[in-house]
């Protein structure tokens, strides 16, 4: 295996499983696990999920609940996103949940002549997709003459659940008026993550959180699932005024130890949390961590660290930790390089190893 590899600690994510099923008051948890579970690894991700008790997984496209069913995965998964109409004979193929924002897309997946379950989506404020809440009795109408069509599910999405907690109210409101059309016997659903924590499920039959099941968000006891791991490929000794890296943008002050550590941007590190971000490791014997800056630009494969003592090569460093640390975590890289958890976490590439653990032992390995 390749020295660098993410680490992802399946009772960590257990954990804020149940935290969000407990804040949801025992809801339905739909996980989403679209963009490879936020970057942790779509099918182990999915299948512990499933595991755990939730109702289903959702994703964004049909490839990737492709690469689920092809992994074995055969609970439920609910299609996000506007349906395209290109897109009815795959759902159908694949045995998927799609969601349906347009009339046109209803009809190329009744006119396949097999029976589907399909969510609604109603816009209520964020203006992206879904049926406006006015159109209700129209969609209803229309729905029932397509006979291949069965609406499991109706649901919304916030605009800003994290933040504008009146404004959420708004769209809820106005989603309410939908469910007074449509009445009882579906699966309404409303909350993400952030909408979760400030809501639970909104009196609604399941929540659909994604970034929390990661614990990604710096909040109400969740906790980050995956560590980010390397070995050094190097370590040396350089003198003082030695130039390290691209561009010479660090030079060494007196004489220095340099480890190269095989992680870079193509990995999913931010090229611009260069010269504020650390890396750390747990020198033998000793009670705390080291903590090591990364000097240096940011290489498309590599990362070089300043270390206060030579290591071995042995020595295994985390390049991102699992907490909120605002220099050594996905959340402080999305802080440092303004963006969010969300996008450092999707980042991390495919061409890193994944490795699970429950209990502290390796229980799959994802190359
Ligand atoms: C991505 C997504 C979610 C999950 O949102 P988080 O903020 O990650 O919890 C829920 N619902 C829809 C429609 C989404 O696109």
């Amino acid at each position: 295996m390749r020295p660098a590899w993410l680490e992802v600690n399946l009772d960590t994510l257990a954990q804020n499983y149940h935290r969000l099923r407990h804040k949801a008051e025992g809801a339905q948890v739909i996980g989403v696990v679209k963009a490879n579970a936020y970057g942790h690894g779509a099918v182990e991700i999915g299948k512990e999920l499933l595991r755990l008790g939730a109702w289903g997984l959702a994703v964004a496209t049909p490839q990737e609940a492709l690469e689920l069913r092809k992994a074995g995965v055969v609970g439920r998964i609910l299609l996000l996103g506007s349906l395209h109409p290109e897109q009815a004979r795959t759902v159908v193929e694949l045995e998927l949940i799609p969601s349906l924002s347009t009339l046109e897309s209803a009809e190329a997946l009744n006119a396949l002549g097999r029976p589907v379950p399909v969510h609604l989506e109603f816009d209520t404020g964020l203006g992206r997709v879904g049926f406006a809440p006015e159109e209700a009795p129209l969609v209803q109408e229309r729905l029932a003459s397509y006979e291949n069509l069965l609406i499991q599910g109706i649901y919304t999405h916030f605009a800003n659940a994290e933040e504008d907690e009146e404004g959420s109210r708004d769209q809820m409101a106005r989603f309410e008026r939908v469910r007074q059309v449509f009445g009882p016997g579906y699966l309404y659903h409303a909350c993400n993550t952030a909408g979760t924590l400030r809501f639970g499920a909104y009196g609604l039959g399941a929540v659909r959180p994604g970034i929390g099941l990661y614990g990604l968000l710096p909040a109400e006891g969740l906790r980050p699932i995956a560590r980010l791991l390397a070995k050094p490929t190097q370590v040396k000794r350089v003198p003082p005024g030695q130039k390290i890296g691209y561009g010479g943008a660090y030079t060494a002050q007196g004489e220095e130890w340099i480890a190269t550590l095989p992680v870079g941007y193509a990995d999913g590190m931010p090229r611009q949390v260069f010269g504020r971000a650390t890396v750390r490791y747990q020198p033998e014997g000793s009670p705390t961590p080291c903590v090591c800056p990364v000097v240096g630009r940011i290489s498309m494969d590599q990362i070089t660290v300043r270390l206060p003592g030579p290591v071995d090569l042995e020595q295994v460093f985390e390049v991102v930790t699992p907490d909120h640390s605002p220099t050594s975590s996905l959340w402080g890289w999305a802080e440092l390089s303004g963006t969010t958890s969300y996008e450092t976490a999707v980042r991390l590439s495919p061409r890193l190893p994944r490795v699970y653990l429950r209990e502290g032992v390796e229980v799959a390995r994802v190359e």
